[in-house]
């Protein structure tokens, strides 16, 4: 018996009832996309895949793969695909195969939104969500007051200045992709995390 049916309700079309949350987060660095993929990956008990988080792992274990990433990140310059497809890709396709997923920062550009998705699509596991949070892109308080807190390597006032430039360089491109395919929503991230997570709840609610 699916949940509802014994009181004749007919059950809920929330993703999580029905149809698996496999969700793409954008956004400009300090909108969000950690705090907002973790309450999704709760709220749907999909994986969390944060790139990020992943190759900063890497970078303090001092792995190969850290190894390679860390100057590019240093400089807030897009770590080689090769090396965010090696990390990312196998975990996509587990998750995708188990109970879905959220990713935040992957993909980042057109070019591995166009490179992954046929590999996706042959593992059935492809991104069926792509959602901006959209934020004026002069984060910068957000970001230092975060590196603080958190101690970020890569949340130095220079280094934040670079990563936003490469968001304003690879965004459009990447976001066209998904809009052609209408796969594309944006929820407005200025608000407080409740204000924003209720907007993206309901975005979710109602594909
Ligand atoms: P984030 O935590 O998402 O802000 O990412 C931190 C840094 O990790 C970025 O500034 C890049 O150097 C690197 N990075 C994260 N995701 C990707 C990606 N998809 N492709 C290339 N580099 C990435």
């Amino acid at each position: 018996m699916t949940e509802g049916e014994h009181d004749g309700i007919p059950p809920t079309s929330s993703p999580a009832a029905d149809r698996q949350v496999r969700l793409l987060l954008i956004g400009p660095p300090g909108s969000g996309k950690g705090t907002q993929g973790k309450r999704v990956a709760e709220r749907y008990g999909v994986e969390h895949i944060a790139a990020g988080d992943l190759l900063r792992h890497e970078v303090e274990t001092a792995s190969e793969i850290g190894i390679r990433a860390s100057n590019f990140m240093q400089q807030g310059e897009l770590v080689p695909d090769d090396l965010v497809f090696e990390l990312v890709m196998p975990r996509v396709v587990a998750a995708g195969r188990a109970n879905g997923y959220v990713l935040d920062g992957f993909p980042r550009s057109l070019g591995q939104a166009e490179d992954c998705r046929p590999f996706f699509e042959e593992h059935d596991v492809a991104v069926s969500l792509a959602v901006l949070l959209d934020a004026p892109d002069d984060l910068m308080p957000r970001l230092l007051e975060r590196a603080q807190s958190e101690g970020r390597f890569d949340d130095t006032p220079e280094v934040i200045r670079a990563r936003l430039e490469v968001f304003r360089d690879e965004v459009e491109p990447l976001l066209d992709f998904y809009r052609e395919r209408g796969l594309l929503a944006t929820v407005d991230a200025t608000g407080t995390p409740d204000e924003v997570w209720a907007e993206l709840q309901a975005v979710l609610e109602s594909r």
